[in-house]
């Protein structure tokens, strides 16, 4: 009898996987038609021929003609290593892999995975084909500089010039010039014609064409650009769907916050517009969007209804959805810019240029001949917006870049292989940075913090606040206010429009963090956590989600703070045991405070008594607080005698933020803020009641550095 059920369950599992094996074979096999058809395809002979008989190849073919799903498949074969594609965004290389291991036949993570920050799904021996973001492949270089793992590196959308890849390609020449990797082949891909770049700076590497077809767009204009641009929007896209025939319309808007407000008016308006036109299915595509929902894009919709993707620049080039006969641009995209006198990064509205005017026009293109409709006037298209887009590297602060070159050893970083370089004075203002923060000594040697920031794939300043929670022993505390400050919207924003419902949320969230109330919004996150925490525990979801209702707090959102904190404990084990600055008894000694700090036998499987011994600990405010202060001390800003507040180091007029738990108070000795933000005047977002001796304490080195008289 024993035998038999031993043996049954196998033989079925055996089954089991068989059939699944033919469903992916024969999937593959109809999309093996499709793949045909792509133009990449018609010319395989033609990029391995290059790829063989070249060290480096630049590829340049529109975007949607299969560069990133086909050439690495058609290299597959040749390479006795594992291929990298590395992507600038976690999206397109979660997507990509998605698509190809279908394409391909088998299971996604087998053969072809993807890592991206705070997801691997690849299999440690099976994997050949690897899609990853730019800046997981620079990490993987910090472990390993000479990549021994891999036989080839694609670097994807090179034209969008992130720094990541910019960096990148400066190790890679280094790699061939010193001619440590001979056997390393490198394939440039880019969706534009300016990779002459790209071509010189790798001695002149030969570029190969891949013509695709492209249907003639014609554009249109407004008279004059418009004001509100989501309303404007709308608008487009009804008359659209009115006057024109079948076809999806694709919508390019600058940010999540546009694209929502589209998609909650657009989804109430549908069903109320004329029956004589389709169906309108309004859907969002941005970055921190699930892959649920983004596979939800690539659906074929049922007749007599017409898809409305709401997308940001991420639907320029690097995702490709098939039907789109219109386009609505906007003319407007965010983008990450550096404000040197603030010290400060935001996320600015900017102009797009030509280029990407261009580039998002033909996306209607693609099957047929398809319509651009430009939200601004063809004279603003003509005379005021910029030929190209500036890279990031000239856009942006280059700390971390730095602080990569740092602990790779790289000292001379004026005259380092920078594929463009950042000028002399971006390069001394990172510098500084990382001296503030006490990731370089005073000779600008990077010290044992430092290394662990750069091992960090965190912003430079979150991985210290972490660092310094470790040292004071609150770090579990700290990765918990961490993670929800890394969800977006978990504290949803309840407008100033709604004045009454906005003091009511107020009151009900003031019970709820009754020591927020006086230390700010930092701790006040820990409340709500615990107190998420705490129903959760005892099982009860309808009065967690009421909960979460009443207090405009994301039920979603904290199901994403929970997987954030495991990540971030698990980035902080493998930084400690990475670290090789140190002796290994110091290191083992750290690992044990780590593991008790962090409660790492049940890291997996935090079981209820857990979280009530975790809640029952008092919370030691000064000390989180100083964590804090030590990543953001060039983010505080001092109570001044006529009751305003003025940034430290600068010296310039701030506010404390209308949604801050600390508004109103103009009597406070210092505050410290993490998220600096311009509308008509500067603010401070999530802030935090501080003492000035704090600062002292936390960074006496930059003390002399301000431009205000403390002690006044
Ligand atoms: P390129 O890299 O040249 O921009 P891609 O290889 O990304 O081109 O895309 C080739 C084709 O594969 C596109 O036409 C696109 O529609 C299709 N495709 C890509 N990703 C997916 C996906 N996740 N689901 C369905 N189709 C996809």
């Amino acid at each position: 009898e024993n035998k038999i059920k031993t043996k049954n369950p196998r033989k079925n599992k055996d089954k089991k996987k068989h059939k699944k094996d033919v469903e992916l074979a024969k999937k593959a096999e109809q999309l093996l038609e499709f793949r045909k058809e792509l133009p990449v395809y018609q010319h395989k002979d033609e990029v391995i021929d290059y790829v063989t008989n070249n060290q480096v190849t630049v590829v340049i073919g529109e975007t949607g003609s299969g560069k990133s799903t086909q050439i690495p498949q058609f290299l597959m074969p040749l390479n006795s290593k594992s291929i990298a594609v590395t992507q600038p965004r976690r999206v397109a290389a979660a997507s990509l892999a998605a698509r190809v291991s279908e394409e391909y036949g088998c299971q996604l993570g087998q053969e072809v995975g993807y890592q991206v920050r705070f997801s691997n799904i690849t299999h440690p021996q099976k994997t050949k084909l690897k899609y990853l973001t730019d800046g997981m492949l620079l990490r993987e270089l910090m472990i390993d500089s000479k990549l021994s793992k891999y036989s080839t590196i694609i670097l994807d959308e090179a034209h969008e010039r992130t720094v990541l890849t910019d960096l990148i390609m400066g190790f890679l020449k280094q790699l061939i010039v010193t001619k440590t990797r001979r056997d390393l082949k490198i394939i440039v891909m880019s969706a534009t014609l300016n990779a002459e770049l790209f071509s010189k700076f790798f001695g002149n590497a030969p570029i190969l064409f891949i013509e695709g077809k492209m249907f003639p767009v014609s554009p249109f204009y407004l008279s004059d650009s418009s004001e509100d641009i989501v309303d404007t929007m709308v608008r487009s896209v009804i008359q659209i769907n009115l006057a024109e025939q079948e076809g999806d319309i694709l919508c390019f808007l600058p940010g999540q916050e546009e694209i929502d407000s589209c998609v909650t008016v657009l989804t109430q308006v549908a069903p109320l517009l004329p029956k004589q036109a389709p169906l309108l299915v309004p859907m969002a595509l941005y970055a921190a969007l699930s892959p649920a929902k983004q596979a939800k894009i690539f659906e074929k919709l049922p007749a007599r209804r017409r898809k409305v993707i709401l997308a940001t620049n991420i639907a320029e080039t690097s995702i490709t959805v098939s039907g789109v006969k219109y386009v609505i641009d906007s003319g407007l995209r965010k983008v990450k810019v550096w404000k040197h006198q603030l010290g400060l990064s935001t996320l600015l509205t900017t102009p797009i240029s030509q280029a990407s005017a261009r580039q998002r026009a033909g996306r209607a293109g693609r099957e047929s001949a398809g319509k651009v409709y430009r939200l601004y006037s063809e004279k603003v298209f003509s005379d005021s917006l910029p030929k190209q887009q500036e890279s990031e590297i000239m856009r942006n602060d280059v700390v971390m870049p730095i602080l990569t070159l740092k602990k790779l050893g790289i000292d001379d970083l004026l005259n380092w292989s920078w594929l463009e370089h950042p000028g002399q004075d971006a390069i001394l203002s990172a510098l500084n940075t990382l001296y503030s923060l006490g990731a370089l000594n005073d000779s600008g040697k990077i010290t044992p913090l430092g290394y662990k920031m750069a091992v960090l794939p965190l912003q430079p300043q979150l991985s210290v606040v972490l660092l310094t929670a470790f040292e004071f022993g609150v770090l579990s505390a700290v990765i918990d206010i961490v993670s929800c400050l890394s969800v977006d919207n978990l504290v949803l924003n309840v407008g100033a429009a709604n004045g009454e419902l906005r003091d009511e949320v107020n009151y009900k969230r003031r019970q709820y963090c009754p020591l927020g109330i006086r230390h700010g919004d930092l701790i006040g996150l820990k409340e709500y956590f615990n107190y998420y925490q705490e129903l959760s525990a005892a099982g009860n979801t309808g009065e967690l989600k009421s909960w979460c209702k009443d207090l405009h707090l994301s039920y979603k959102g904290f199901k994403n703070v929970l997987k954030v904190r495991q990540q971030l404990k698990q980035y902080m084990i493998t930084t400690i045991k990475q670290d090789d600055s140190i002796k290994r008894e110091e290191r083992d000694e750290q690992l044990k405070n780590l593991e008790a700090q962090l409660g790492i036998v049940n890291l997996n499987n935090t079981n209820d008594s857990d979280i009530e011994d975790e809640l029952k600990k008092p919370l030691d405010v000064p000390a989180v607080l100083k964590s804090f202060l030590k990543g953001y001390i060039t983010n505080t800003a001092v109570g001044m005698p006529d009751r305003s507040y003025r940034t430290f180091n600068t010296g310039q007029l701030i506010s404390i933020h209308p949604s801050s738990n600390l508004f109103g108070k103009s009597n406070l000795d210092a505050i410290m803020y993490i998220e600096y933000v311009y509308t008509a005047k500067g603010y401070g977002r999530s802030c935090s009641a501080i003492e000035l001796g704090w600062i002292q304490e936390v960074a006496p080195h930059i003390l002399g550095a301000s431009k205000i008289n403390v002690h006044d």
